[in-house]
């Protein structure tokens, strides 16, 4: 049956073995099969710019994706907030399209809104300004003309006081705010929702206005891997 697989959060690196290992099943059991996949962000632990594609694990991430142009398999990519520098030359490597945050498509016959879903996490007011800094062009061109090297250094500091903060932080707080989610889905005329970026996969059903919305929330990877198939008669999760 035709079919579209959503996936985020793999956080691909050298050092997780796991991960890697998780995607390559991906690619082989699954990925061919599907009309499209979309990659809602996270796909990388982390990308310091486009001139670092030529780095053998990345090779090797990039090849694999690319290699789905020969079943037909189209192939979209979203940015994560580990791999948000990810640029046109990667995707054009991948064989893929970026998309913008949030995309709305057509998901036979279903309006389904695409997120990463770190905006949706507004009760982070740290993370969120931290956002904002980030995401402004200016600060994103400047970064980009450092050495590769130096973007490396910077981004591994990032995330270890990422990591001391998240200890020091409320569960709560780095789930979805549900006012926000709420908005988003007015805002988009009530569609389902697909997003990742929290770890917590499950199904979620929202209603907004009186009217209902389903919201599917992906998972991380680790040693299993997993994505939410969706055709014609609806979505569920697979483990591989
Ligand atoms: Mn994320």
């Amino acid at each position: 049956m035709p079919h579209t697989l959503f996936i985020s959060d793999l956080h691909l690196g050298s050092e997780h073995q796991d991960s890697m290992a998780a995607f390559m099943r991906f690619i082989h059991a699954h990925a061919p099969h599907a009309e499209r996949i979309y990659i809602l962000g996270d796909l990388f632990d982390f990308w310091a710019g486009d001139d670092d594609i030529s780095d053998s694990f990345h090779a090797r991430v990039i090849a694999a994706l690319a290699g789905l142009q020969h079943h037909q398999t189209e192939l979209f990519i979203m940015h994560g907030n580990r791999d948000l520098l990810m640029g046109t030359a990667l995707a054009a490597a991948c064989h893929a399209k970026l998309i913008g945050e949030p995309t709305l498509i057509d998901l036979y016959g279903t309006p389904t809104l695409l997120s990463h879903g770190d905006t949706l996490c507004t009760d982070d007011v740290e993370y969120q300004a931290f956002r904002k800094r980030v995401h402004d062009g200016k600060f994103q061109r400047d970064f980009l003309t450092q050495p590769l090297a130096a973007r490396k250094a910077y981004i591994q500091q990032l995330r270890k006081d990422s990591d001391t903060a998240k200890r020091n932080k409320r569960m709560e707080i780095m789930d979805v705010n549900l006012d926000a989610v709420a908005e988003l889905l007015r805002h988009n005329h009530y569609p389902r929702l697909i997003h990742g970026h929290t770890h917590r996969p499950a199904r979620h059903e929202h209603i907004v206005d009186g009217k209902t919305c389903e919201r599917w929330v992906l998972g991380d990877w680790g040693e299993q891997g997993n994505a939410l198939r969706c055709d014609a008669n609806g979505c569920a999760m697979i483990r591989f």
